[in-house]
């Protein structure tokens, strides 16, 4: 079919749909041509894989539906409503919008070529990954959106307004940074460059010299060969004592087109010359935990499990932009057979080297590409024991499998850059025996019948680590309540039912307001809780949007696991030794809870911890130096971590106290902090010198006396 450009007058329809109430349908599948649909409301419809074509919707309601490879191609929509509406993968080419409202619009992947949205608000909205070739985005408000790795080539972006949104890695060739609005627009150095240029100015790289690059240039970002930048603190090792260190994320470079263009200039950095990816990314405790030369933006997963045979057959399908030129690159992977390997479809070959699965694409990828690689492989899955004797991966149960990572355990079922500083949205599809349950992160997209089999579909729409994962399976009872505007999902082992685990899980909608009122809005589009029983396991684990329990928790577990969804993931760590960033808040947000519920005040929690003798471990290992990754989880983390934020509070007072805790949350969501952060945070916002109190309170091995 000839893809109709923006502006062309629609098709005639052939038949009509009115007044009708699809709401929380299943539409799946669905295919209509040529249909005028008027008032319809599809709120909350899922949709995976209908097919749209030539279309008209008019006074439609799409609110918070969620479309997954589905087309609407050619469509017409006027006068509809699209308020938290999701499209992942989806076909949109050459449909045209007039008049409607997009509020929270999220758009990953797929086509949307040709469209036509002139005029359209899409403020605050978020759309990544999208092929938008010749988008008419005439005069639409982006503001405060993110419009990232977008094709934009040829769109249409006069009067647009592009005020403080998020551009980097789309293409701006087309882009006029006089007949646009660009003012705060977050661009990186490659655009700035191109954007100058397009101002007419000359940009021309000094002769890179390593000694004078700062920190926060492109090299001393998240990835990148970290051998080749040993004085800018990537490599390993703890920071110093109170002393700066550079932050290990992207700095975002909001700044004007001319400055941005002047700091690539200083920033231009040295390439990559061997052109393999470091198989490591230097964590002090897991040194091969992760890999270089890549930055991993979303996972698809693919898993049939049968627990009767312990059988896993899988394929994980991974998009990534490379940071560096790259002939070969590593994934972190344990055991299993591997059958296959693509990069963008070509047969690659690989290599295995102990968790390292090396492949080398048969074309080398360029710095700046967006690549896919798919992994096909199969077996039992390889139980992943910790440096402290714990088991973590997927640990068979009498039922299924409770899938939990932290720190190391992903390897053991998916390939992975399983290093926390990597981040990437996750789709998952669970087939598993039917009457089995299979649970993943985020939202259910949908649960289909295939013979003896179900599929469940999950969909993680905000950045993950790795070790966040899950895919916990297994005879649940499974209920869906809603946390305000989110869902909530909780699912229980029957044998767990009768111990109260639904009562204690429902809980989670308090606890949930609660911290968003303290710290800032939850950071995720869904929540919930699993209790399975495998009390082998011996822990909980915070997976994002589903805490992981091994038998029925203590209400302070479910209070802690939730405070992890802000503190640990969403503000996430950088490197392991900085695990009490982690573990002391939420400790403390157990605290902190328990004095605003009638129970023991903070001080209270604090006095009780700091009567514990000088010999006690939690003095004698620094929650920053623990002692080695088998001490990771220990005491100090949790107590001293938190007893060090409520001696913060003292200190400074409530007031500055809870405004450096939102702060925190607000200027690290969605990325990876490290402790030397932390302390810089606190002495701007309360303008006190802390060197000494958090010496005292995280590096040093002596129980503190004066601080
Ligand atoms: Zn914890």
């Amino acid at each position: 079919m000839a893809e109709r450009r923006h502006g062309a007058v629609p098709p005639p329809t052939e038949s009509e749909v009115r007044h009708e109430d699809w709401a929380c349908d299943d539409i799946s599948g669905q295919e209509h041509a040529r249909v005028a649909f008027h008032d319809v409301d599809l709120t909350e419809v899922v949709n995976q894989g209908a097919a749209f074509t030539e279309c008209v919707f008019s006074d439609c309601r799409f609110n918070a539906s969620v479309h997954t490879d589905a087309a609407f191609v050619n469509c017409s929509f006027t006068n509809c409503s699209f308020f938290d509406a999701t499209f992942t993968g989806c076909k949109l080419v050459g449909s045209a919008f007039e008049r409607c409202s997009f509020g929270l619009l999220k758009v990953t992947g797929g086509d949307w070529s040709f469209v036509g949205l002139p005029g359209a608000d899409l403020s605050k909205s978020r759309i990544t990954g999208v092929r938008m070739r010749e988008a008419d985005l005439t005069g639409a408000n982006c503001a405060d959106a993110t419009l990232s790795h977008a094709d934009l080539a040829g769109a249409l972006l006069l009067r647009t307004n592009l005020s403080r949104t998020d551009l980097r890695g789309s293409d701006l060739s087309t882009l006029d940074p006089i007949a646009a609005n660009v003012r705060a627009a977050i661009i990186d150095p490659d655009q700035a460059a191109t954007l100058a240029e397009a101002l007419g100015l000359s940009v021309r790289p000094h002769s890179p010299t390593r000694d004078l690059e700062p920190p926060g240039s492109r090299s001393a970002g998240r990835k990148g060969d970290h051998q080749a930048a040993p004085g800018l603190g990537i490599s390993a090792g703890q920071p110093p004592r109170g002393a700066p260190m550079a932050r290990r994320h992207l700095v975002r470079a909001a700044v004007g087109v001319a400055a941005a263009a002047t700091s690539l200039v200083v920033a231009a950095p040295a390439t990559a010359t061997s052109g393999a990816g470091s198989p490591g990314l230097g964590d002090p405790y897991f040194p091969l935990a992760g890999n270089g030369g890549y930055d991993v933006r979303h996972y698809s997963l693919d898993l049939d499990y049968v627990r009767a045979t312990n059988f896993l057959d899988a394929s994980t399908t991974i998009t990534a932009r490379a940071t560096q030129d790259l002939r070969r690159f590593n994934l972190d992977l344990r055991g299993f057979t591997v059958s296959r390997v693509t990069v963008n479809r070509l047969p690659a070959t690989f290599t295995r080297d102990g968790q390292e699965l090396v492949v080398t694409p048969r074309v080398p990828l360029r710095r700046g590409k967006t690549f896919v690689v798919k992994v096909e492989y199969k077996g039992e899955p390889t139980e992943v024991i910790d440096p402290d004797g714990s088991s973590e991966g997927w640990v068979p149960t009498a039922d299924g499998a409770f899938v939990v990572n932290e720190p190391q355990g992903s390897p053991g079922w998916y390939p992975a850059n399983d290093n926390p500083r990597d981040k990437a949205t996750y789709d998952m599809a669970i087939t598993v025996p039917k009457g089995i349950t299979a649970i993943g992160n985020g939202r259910l997209l949908s649960k289909r019948d295939r013979g003896g089999k179900t599929t469940w579909r999950w969909y993680e729409d905000s950045p993950m680590a790795p070790y966040l994962a899950t895919a916990t399976n297994g005879v649940f009872e499974l209920r869906v309540s809603k946390a305000g505007r989110i869902p909530l999902y909780h699912a229980v082992d029957p044998a767990e039912v009768a111990e109260g685990a639904f009562d204690r899980l429902a809980a989670e909608a308090e606890i949930i307001a609660f911290f968003s009122d303290l710290y800032g809005p939850y950071p995720f589009s869904s929540g919930g809780g699993v209790v399975d029983h495998a009390p082998e396991v011996g822990y909980a684990l915070e997976s994002q949007t589903k805490s992981q329990y091994d038998s029925t928790p203590s209400a302070g577990t479910v209070v802690h696991e939730i405070s992890h969804q802000w503190f640990g993931n969403s503000v996430s760590l950088t490197v392991w030794p900085d695990i009490w960033l982690n573990e002391g808040f939420a400790s403390f947000s157990e605290w902190i809870y328990d004095e605003r519920h009638g129970g023991p005040t903070a001080q209270a929690s604090f006095d009780q911890v700091y009567a514990r003798p000088a010999t006690s471990s939690i003095w004698t290992r620094p929650p920053t130096n623990v002692g080695g990754p088998q001490f990771m989880f220990s005491g100090t983390v949790y107590d001293r971590g938190a007893a060090t934020l409520q001696a913060l509070r003292v200190k400074v007072g409530d007031r500055t106290f809870f405004r450096i805790l939102r702060e925190w949350y607000a200027d690290n969501r969605n990325g990876n902090v490290t402790t030397a952060d932390f302390v810089r945070l606190a002495e701007k916002r309360s303008g006190q010198q802390l060197d000494a109190f958090f010496d005292t309170w995280l590096y040093q091995p002596a129980k503190p006396t004066t601080w």
